[in-house]
C-alpha cells in the first residue's frame, strides 16, 4: 500500500475508516433522537436541551441523518453516497439562502419566515452542512482534493470556534455570537468533518496520518490534542470568567503560561523521539557495516560477497564478471611456525594487499580462514589475469618480516549461463589447479 512514496499503516487505515462508520451511526442515532423528542416519544427533549443548550432543530437532524446514510453507504454505493450528500448540501443551502435573505430583509425571505423556527437551522450549522455535503460528494466521486480539504478545514475552525466560545454560555453569557449553535451540534460537526477526512484516509492531508513511519507517529498522537487543545483552553478560560468572575488580567497571564507550557512540552517531547530515533539510525548503520565486515581484516565479509555476487547475477545471468578465489600457500606450517598471531598479522597484510591490487569498485572479501575472493564487475579473462598477477607480484615483492609469503589464485569469468554457485565453483577448481601446479600463480578457469 504505497501512494506518492508514503507507505501506510493498513491498521491504522482500517482504524480511520472504522471511524468514519462509527460516527455515521452516531450522527443515525443523533437525529433519531431529536425525532422522537419532536414526536414526543420519548422526554429526551429536556435532557437534548440541556445538552444543546437550545430545543434541537429538525431539519439539522435531517441533515445529521442524510449525512451518517452517506458515511455509511458510500462503500456499497457510491451513488447513494453522492445522492445522499447532494441532499446534505441542498437542505444546508436552502437554509444559508433563507438566512441571507431574512438579514437583507428581502420580500422573498417571507416564505422561510413562514418555516416553523423549531425545525429551521441556524446560520453556521446551516453553512457547515452545505460544505459539508460538498465534501462528501467530492469524497465519493474522489476528486478536487484540495477544494474538499479546504471546505473540511473551514468547517472544523467553525465547530472550534464555537466550542471555544461555549465555555461563555455555559457561564450563562447571553451575548455570544455563537451562542446559537448548540454544543451537540457543534460536536456533530466536528465528528462529520473528521469522518469525512478519515473517510479516505490514504489521501489528502489524512495521508500522513496513517503513514507507517515516525511522522505518521507523531500525526497520529498530536493532530487531534492540537486541534482541541486551544478550544478547551478558551473554554475553560471562559467557564472561569463567566463562573468565578477571574479579573482578565489574569486569565492572559494563565492563556499565556498554559499555551507557552503546552507548546513547549511538544516540542520537547518531539525533539526526544527525534534523537531517539536519530540515534537508533546511527546503532542501525553501524550495526549494518558490522555484520558485511571482517573484523580481523576489515574486507568485505562471505555474507556482502554473496550478496554481491547475487546482485551481480541478479538477471539470471552472471555476464560481465570476473571472480578470482584466492589461498595462503602453506598457512598451517606458518601457523605452526610463528604462531597464530603472526598468522593473524599476515591475513591483515594480505587484506591491505589485495585491497592495493584492485580499482575501486572491485570487490575484496574474506572468504573464510586465509581464503580470499575477489569479484571484478565488467572484467573479462584478460582483466582478471592482469589483476591477479598484480596480487602475485604484489606477495613477492612485498617485506614479510618472518618468512615469505605466497598465494595462489583460481581465475573464473561468468558467462550468460553461470549461476554464482557453478561461477564459485570453477573459481575453486581453477584454485585448485594452481595448488596443484605449485602454489604461487593464477589459473584460468575454462569458460563456460
Ligand atoms: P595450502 O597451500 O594447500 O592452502 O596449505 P594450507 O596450510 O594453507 O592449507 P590448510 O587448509 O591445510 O590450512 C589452512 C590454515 O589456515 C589452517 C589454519 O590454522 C589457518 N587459519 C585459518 N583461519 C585462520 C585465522 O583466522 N588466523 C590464523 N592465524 N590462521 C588461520
Ligand atoms: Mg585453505
Ligand atoms: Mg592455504
Amino acid at each position: 500500500m504505497a501512494q506518492e512514496g508514503i507507505r501506510f499503516n493498513s491498521r491504522v487505515v482500517r482504524g480511520f475508516i472504522a471511524f468514519s462508520r462509527v460516527v455515521g451511526v452516531i450522527l443515525l442515532l443523533s437525529a433519531f433522537m431529536t425525532f422522537a423528542a419532536s414526536l414526543g416519544w420519548s422526554d429526551s427533549e429536556s435532557r437534548l436541551t440541556w445538552m444543546m443548550n437550545v430545543t434541537p432543530r429538525l431539519n439539522s437532524a435531517w441533515a445529521c441523518l442524510l449525512s451518517g446514510g452517506a458515511l455509511l453507504l458510500r462503500e456499497r454505493s457510491a451513488a447513494l453516497g453522492v445522492l445522499l450528500s447532494c441532499l446534505v448540501a441542498i437542505l444546508g443551502g436552502f437554509e444559508l439562502i433563507g438566512h441571507v435573505l431574512i438579514a437583507c430583509d428581502s420580500g422573498l425571505a417571507r416564505f422561510w419566515l413562514g418555516i416553523d423556527p423549531a425545525s429551521r437551522m441556524t446560520e453556521l450549522p446551516s453553512l457547515s452542512f452545505l460544505l459539508l455535503g460538498v465534501v462528501g460528494i467530492a469524497v465519493v466521486r474522489g476528486y478536487v482534493l484540495w477544494l474538499r480539504e479546504a471546505l473540511v478545514l473551514v468547517v472544523l475552525a467553525i465547530a472550534l470556534a464555537a466550542w471555544a466560545s461555549w465555555g461563555l454560555v455555559l457561564g450563562g453569557e447571553s451575548a455570544n455570537l455563537l451562542r446559537r449553535l448548540p454544543i451537540a451540534t457543534v460536536i456533530l460537526l466536528l465528528l462529520q468533518a473528521l469522518a469525512w477526512m478519515s473517510a479516505v484516509p490514504t489521501t489528502g492531508l489524512t495521508r500522513i496520518a496513517v503513514a507507517d513511519s515516525l511522522g505518521g507517529a507523531f500525526a497520529r498522537r498530536l493532530i487531534l490534542p492540537s486541534l482541541l487543545l486551544p478550544a478547551l483552553l478558551t473554554f475553560g478560560l471562559a467557564v472561569a470568567q463567566s463562573r468565578f468572575a477571574w479579573s482578565p488580567s489574569l486569565l492572559y497571564a494563565l492563556a499565556a503560561v498554559l499555551t507557552g507550557g503546552a507548546i513547549t512540552a511538544l516540542i520537547v517531547w518531539v525533539a526526544f523521539l527525534l534523537d531517539r530515533s536519530e540515534r537508533m539510525r546511527r546503532v542501525v548503520s553501524v550495526l549494518r557495516v558490522d555484520a558485511d565486515t571482517d573484523a580481523l581484516t576489515g574486507l568485505a565479509n562471505r555474507r556482502a560477497l554473496d550478496a554481491a555476487l547475487a546482485g551481480v547475477g541478479r538477471d539470471g545471468a552472471m555476464g560481465g564478471a570476473a571472480l578470482l578465489m584466492l589461498d595462503l600457500d602453506r598457512f598451517k606450517s606458518f601457523n605452526d611456525s610463528f604462531g597464530h598471531q603472526a598468522g593473524d598479522e599476515v591475513l591483515r597484510e594480505t587484506g591491505m594487499l589485495l585491497r592495493a591490487a584492485v580499482r575501486p569498485g572491485d570487490m575484496v572479501a574474506r572468504y573464510g580462514g586465509e581464503e580470499f575472493a575477489i569479484l571484478l564487475p565488467g572484467a573479462d579473462a584478460a582483466a582478471a589475469q592482469r589483476v591477479g598477477q598484480r596480487v602475485l607480484e604484489a606477495f613477492r615483492t612485498h617485506h614479510w618480516p618472518l618468512r615469505a609469503v605466497t598465494i595462489s589464485i583460481g581465475a573464473a569469468v561468468a558467462g550468460p549461463q553461470d549461476t554464482t554457485e557453478s561461477l564459485v565453483q570453477r573459481a575453486d577448481r581453477a584454485l585448485y589447479a594452481s595448488k596443484q601446479g605449485g602454489r604461487d600463480r593464477i589459473t584460468l578457469g575454462e569458460a563456460l
